[in-house]
Formats: structure tokens, C-alpha cells, sequence
């Protein structure tokens, strides 16, 4: 089984209003060219994979099976596209110093609108990133500025276009729904502008408002009103109508790809294959265990300088329920026989009653041998999910 790599870059233009990752403001280029000497030896001494390990690995740790073997890299963020390009290629060369990459591995990189340049994604491509994983959020500028997205609209299209003209054939966007202030015929403006430019891969995301950040304060003092869960529950059902009549597939919950489009990298985290993740705040996980990395970057950066790991969490996983929980996050939901090979036991040992009351409140249901989330299911997510965590 290959495995992926998962490469963690924190740094932003500035601050959207509504993110509570941990990003930090790219200010000073000596900050962002110390944080990649820092991934790159933390790669180099890392314990998962196959390689020998440098004297400075210091973290025991067990791989997959074929641990050197890795088909997908993702470059996340933050805004991984602010790297120049002879920063992508010291990181993957690091990773190929660990790693063993198939030649048809995928490597996505997150990337803002106005953030690159012609040049920069000829480099890209060049280097092999071959899937670009494009923060459009909205077409809507008055939406772009509440959410702080320092771009236009404009800025997202004419980055499409760089994109496609450097060569990027497979492109996937990233909507927001549910704004403060959208409506249903804004949602379906943004949907309809999308189809038009015809990427491989929509990825939608329902707007989550986390305190500490300036969009909750907005809402908590009035200025904004956050919309209802009805008619966020609306744009979703048009979603997925829209989508699956310009000819994209719903293959999980939130991601809808053309045939043969779907995130290989992310579809690793939803059947639980091994992912190692580099960087600031990055997790990993290596079939048994799930590992944290320190969440601040100068702390991240002085741990690595200091030849220490970065680990700073580690723990054991219920493989039978985070399967349960991530299969039905999957169009084809999970596969009955598979799980009781895979554990000894069936899902409705283990989960029981619960598993009825979903099926009787019309939330899950089972055919051709597989359990999967309803529409009405789709729409109450999180509450099915509860049932098995
Ligand atoms: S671009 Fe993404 S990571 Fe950066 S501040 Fe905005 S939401 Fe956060």
C-alpha cells in the first residue's frame, strides 16, 4: 500500500476573517527560507519510511508495510503557493531523499488567487506539481472582502487562467457556502460562474464560525447575521443538483470530482491509509497511531534546530470506528463484508441499537452489501458521525 506525504507551509498574505488554522503572516523571506531548511531536516531525520535513518531521528516510529512507497505529496497551508520554486524543489528533494515516489504520484499544492505568476507556476509544473487546489471561496467580491480574502474576484479568474495556461489539467476549487449575508440566488450565481470554467474538482465547504476570530466577533456584536441552517441546508441539496447535471460526481461528502478526478491524496485519509505529515501543526498517521506536530512556528522551527522531533501528541487509533465514521463520509459508504474482515466482528456488533435508530430516522440506509449516509443523511452529517466516535 503507498502511502502520502502531507507538507504543512503556515504562511499567508494576510488573515481571512473567518480562519482559525495556525497560519502566521509571511513578513520577512528569511522567516519563510529558515522554516523550509527546518522542514526539510525534519524530513530527512524523520522515522517513517523505509530509508536508514539520519543520527539525528530521534522519534521511533513504525511505518506501512512498504513504508518507503509514497504516490501523492500534498502541499497544504497557510498558502503554500508563496514559496518560491527553488524552495518546492529543496522540499521535494528532501522528500525523495526519505521517500520512494511512484512515477504517476499526484502533487497537489494549495494555491490563493494572486499569489503566483506565470513564471512561478511554469516552475511549479516543471517540478511535478500536477493538481493545483485553488482557494476561489466566492465570486462575489462583496463576500471576498467580509471574509478578508485579500483578492478580487477577478484575481481568482485570471489565476484560473495562468493555471490552465501553465499547463494545470486538473484544478480543484474551493467554495464556501452559507456566508453571513448570502442568498440563494448569490449561492447560485457562484455555482453557475464555477461550472462555467469547468475545473476537475469542487470542493464545498459550509462556512464554520470559530471564536477568536474577527468574523465571530462580527456576529457576536451584531454587525453580521449568520444565515439559518435551513437555507444553508437549501444550498446544499442546489449543489448537488447543479453539480451532478454539469457531470460532476458526489464522492464524498464535501468533494465532487469529473470521472477519474477525485483527490487521491485525500481519498487516503477517508479509508485510512498512512499519511506523514511535515511541518508546523502537521499530523500523521501510520495505520495505528496519530501523531501531532507542535502547532507554533518558531517553537516548531527551534525543536527541529535543536535536533529535537516536533511530536508533541501521540495516540493510539479505534480503527473500527474512525472506519465507520470516515467510510460513510464516502459516496460508496462502507462495505459490510470488508468491515467484518477487516475487524472480526460486524458493524452492528459493535454499534448496534445505534446503527437502527439511524436507519429508522431515515438518516443511513444498506444495499449491494454497503452502509451509506441518505440525502436527508448528508444533510445531518455530523450527527451520524457523533453515533460513532
Ligand atoms: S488563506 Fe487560508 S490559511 Fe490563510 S488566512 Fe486565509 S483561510 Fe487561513
Amino acid at each position: 500500500m503507498a502511502a502520502g506525504v502531507y507538507i504543512h507551509i503556515p504562511f499567508c498574505r494576510s488573515r481571512c476573517s473567518y480562519c482559525d488554522f495556525a497560519t502566521d503572516i509571511y513578513r520577512d523571506s528569511k522567516v519563510v527560507a529558515r522554516y523550509v531548511d527546518a522542514l526539510c531536516r525534519e524530513l530527512r531525520a524523520t522515522g517513517f519510511g523505509g530509508r536508514s535513518h539520519t543520527p539525528e531521528s530521534n522519534s521511533p516510529r513504525v511505518g506501512p508495510d512498504d513504508p518507503a512507497l509514497i504516490n501523492t505529496i500534498y502541499f497544504g497551508g497557510g498558502t503554500p503557493s508563496l514559496l518560491s520554486p527553488t524552495q518546492v524543489e529543496q522540499v521535494l528533494d528532501a522528500v525523495r531523499e526519505r521517500f520512494e515516489l511512484s512515477s504517476d504520484s499526484e502533487i497537489t499544492m494549495e494555491m490563493n488567487p494572486a499569489t503566483v505568476t506565470p513564471e512561478t507556476l511554469a516552475a511549479f509544473r516543471d517540478l511535478g506539481v500536477n493538481r493545483a487546489s485553488f482557494g476561489v471561496q466566492t465570486f462575489n467580491d462583496r463576500d471576498l472582502k467580509l471574509l478578508a480574502r485579500g483578492h478580487d474576484a477577478n484575481d481568482a479568474r485570471e489565476t484560473f487562467r495562468m493555471l490552465r495556461e501553465a499547463g494545470f489539467a486538473n484544478i480543484s476549487f474551493d467554495l464556501i457556502a452559507g456566508l453571513p449575508g448570502q442568498t440563494m440566488t448569490d449561492w447560485k450565481v457562484n455555482l453557475d460562474e464555477a461550472i462555467r470554467m469547468s475545473p476537475e474538482h469542487i470542493s464545498l465547504y459550509l462556512l464554520e464560525i470559530h471564536k477568536d476570530t474577527p468574523l465571530a466577533e462580527q456576529v457576536r456584536s451584531g454587525r453580521r447575521r449568520p444565515i439559518d441552517d435551513e437555507l444553508a441546508a437549501e444550498m446544499y441539496e442546489v449543489m448537488l443538483e447543479k453539480l451532478a447535471e454539469a457531470g460532476y460526481k458526489q464522492y464524498e461528502i464535501s468533494n465532487f470530482a469529473r470521472p477519474g478526478s477525485e483527490s487521491r491524496h485525500n481519498t487516503k485519509y477517508w479509508y485510512l491509509d498512512p499519511v506523514f505529515g511535515f511541518g508546523v501543526s502537521a499530523h500523521s498517521f501510520d495505520g495505528q497511531r496519530r501523531y501531532a506536530n507542535q502547532r507554533d512556528t518558531s517553537k516548531y522551527v527551534s525543536m527541529i534546530e535543536a535536533s529535537e522531533t516536533a511530536e508533541v501528541e501521540r495516540e493510539d487509533v479505534d480503527l473500527a470506528s474512525e472506519y465507520a465514521f470516515l467510510g460513510l463520509r464516502l459516496e460508496a459508504g462502507i462495505d459490510l463484508a470488508e468491515y467484518e474482515h477487516r475487524f472480526g466482528y460486524g458493524l452492528h456488533e459493535r454499534f448496534g441499537d445505534a446503527l437502527d435508530e439511524l436507519m429508522h430516522c431515515g438518516l443511513t440506509e444498506i444495499s449491494a452489501g454497503r452502509l451509506r449516509l441518505t440525502r436527508r443523511g448528508k444533510l445531518f452529517s455530523n450527527e451520524v458521525f457523533a453515533v460513532f466516535v
